[in-house]
């Protein structure tokens, strides 16, 4: 019995974002209102913690940006070349909702994230307030659940 109770809470490294990292993404977000912005997330992924030092900006390429992000495919590519350069692993991707709570949209549920372990929503609802929950894919088969929220620190 034990062995599976170990098995369903296999252990996620505890997240970590730097301040400086956190404080530039929310002000990002914020130039891009009405907007939705997005980026990638980058640090050094361990067993016992993952730690976000750095990131970057992707043009959001999306037809309707207010409601939906979708990432410029060349800015994608140079990020990901540029990480691998530099040693600094993709730990996940943000995007903003200029007018919904920080809770992954139906769209953002319907797309297959990035691959990547951890997905951030940064909310300016309600108006004037910011709200960032991350999130990790949970494993279950049932859509609605598919992401599950993951406790972060800011250090
Ligand atoms: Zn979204």
């Amino acid at each position: 019995m034990k062995e599976c109770d170990d098995n369903r809470k296999r252990r996620r490294p505890m997240l970590r974002i730097e301040r400086s990292v956190w404080n530039d993404m929310i002000g990002y977000c914020r130039s891009a209102l009405p907007d939705e912005a997005c980026g990638v997330l980058l640090g050094e992924s361990g067993d016992e913690t993952s730690t976000i030092r750095h990131w970057r900006p992707i043009p959001n390429r999306a037809s309707l940006r207010d409601r939906a992000f979708a990432f410029d495919p060349a800015a994608w590519i140079r990020v990901w070349y540029e990480a691998d350069a530099a040693g600094r692993v993709p730990l996940g991707i943000f995007h903003s909702h200029p007018g919904a709570p920080a809770v992954p949209s139906p769209e953002d549920a319907a797309g297959n994230g990035s691959g990547l372990p951890t997905y951030w929503i940064v909310s300016f609802v309600p108006q004037g307030g910011c709200d960032v929950r991350a999130y990790t894919l949970a494993e279950s088969s049932n859509e609605a659940a598919r992401y599950a929220v993951s406790p972060f620190r800011i250090v």
